[in-house]
């Protein structure tokens, strides 16, 4: 169905002056006539055309066809009459905008075929106006082939390009109440048992005090580490939520590597501007990956780490002195590797292993975009 914004594109450039000047020109055909009767016919059906055009762009359903029969009938009769073939410029712009399929291809063939029709009719006659505009008939005919199914892709990757934001959106809401919902079953399994076992601990120990002072007692050490171990797992959920910062997670294989012997060589803590906390995350987990490889498989004296954030990204590389014991280097059946590439795929990112000199992996992910920049994309 034709939707109601259907009507003239935001236009730009010299669009509006096109088509202004092809609604001015039926009259400059018109009166090129001899006969009063043709020219009142001819200004009678130029308003028709538009009143008509107007309407169908906002009509829905079936008339929108009719309507556009109409119009295709006025398209003919105009051409054949005053040799003005302008009007099916309009008509392929306006069958350009049909949203469905079936109908659009069968106006657009019906289109086609009478202006080719009319076209050859006055070339037949050698109707002498006719033959004077030849080459901008020309380009009208290439027009009513083409100009519909440019608008038509246009519109539907518009539509498709919606429905894929739609459909992102949806996600990072859905992503979002899955986890909401994890967060709730965590603490309903944690928090909420250890609780209801210290109320009833303490409710048992309030009864036994005076009874039995002994049993009282160690009900109260009961609920004492109940409690302990509950805000344990409080402070373990905060944490595996908050996510790991990069520069915790330097100093973190900073540890290992000096437990496992290795030199760490890394100039200066990197200062990261624009990056969110998932790129930061992804980024950590890589350097721990990469790190946990070089002391597992390279045998090592050395490992030098270096981030870098240029304007379209960020660069971070580690490279030990060691050897690459894979054969096939390309594939990444561990699950290391393989896990980083997918979670920088994820954030546009990428992952490349160099295996000259030791091991180098370079990985490189895009700087987020920040509203600001949103603004260019002339959306
Ligand atoms: P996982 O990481 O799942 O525990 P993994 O470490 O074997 O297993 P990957 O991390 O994908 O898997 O690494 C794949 C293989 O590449 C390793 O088995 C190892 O042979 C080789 N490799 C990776 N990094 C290095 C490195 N720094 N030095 C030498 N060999 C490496
Ligand atoms: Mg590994």
């Amino acid at each position: 169905m034709i939707k109601k914004y259907m009507t003239f594109q935001k236009s730009n450039g010299i669009a509006p002056y096109i088509w202004t000047v092809l609604c001015i020109l039926p009259f400059y055909f018109i009166f090129q006539s001899q006969s009063v009767i043709k020219i009142v016919v001819g200004i009678l059906l130029t308003i028709l055309f538009f009143i008509f055009y107007r309407i169908a762009f906002i009509s829905r359903g079936w008339p929108v066809y009719l309507w556009t029969l109409i119009l295709i009938g006025i398209s003919i009769t105009s051409s054949s009459l005053f040799s003005y073939v302008y009007f099916a410029f309009f008509l392929a712009y306006f069958i350009g905008n049909i949203k469905d399929r079936v109908p659009f291809l069968i106006l657009y063939f019906i289109h086609l075929f009478s202006t080719s029709a009319s076209i050859n009719y006055n070339i037949v006659v050698h109707e002498k106006l006719f033959l004077q505009q030849l080459p901008f008939v020309i380009i009208i005919w290439i027009s009513v082939i083409l100009l519909p199914f440019s608008i038509y892709n246009r519109k539907e990757r518009g539509q498709l390009e919606e429905k894929l934001e739609d459909a992102n959106k949806r996600i990072s809401e859905l992503v979002k109440m899955e986890e909401r919902q994890r967060i709730a079953r965590d603490l309903h399994d944690t928090l909420g048992q250890k609780l209801s076992l210290i109320g009833l601990k303490s409710d048992l120990a309030r009864k036994l005090i005076t009874k039995d002072p002994e049993q009282a007692r160690n009900e109260l050490k009961d609920v004492q580490q109940t409690a302990r171990t509950a805000l344990s797992e409080v402070r373990k959920m905060v944490s595996s939520m908050r996510g790991i910062r990069l520069k915790d997670e330097i100093q973190r294989v900073k540890q290992i590597l000096k437990a496992a012997q290795i030199q760490f060589k890394c100039d200066e803590e990197p200062t990261l501007t624009n990056v969110s906390l998932l790129t930061e995350n992804i980024l950590s987990m890589c350097l721990k990956e990469a790190v946990n490889n070089v002391v597992k498989h390279s045998g090592a004296a050395s490992c030098t780490l270096t981030i870098e954030q240029t304007w379209n990204g960020i660069v971070m590389k580690i490279s030990d002195d060691g050897v690459f014991n894979r054969v096939e280097k390309f594939q990444y059946e561990g699950h290391g590797l393989l896990g980083m590439k997918e979670r920088l795929e994820f954030i546009n990112g990428s992952l490349d292993l160099l295996t000259e000199k030791g091991t180098t992996l370079m990985i490189r992910v895009p700087n987020d975009v920040t509203p600001r920049d949103r603004v260019g994309d002339g959306k």
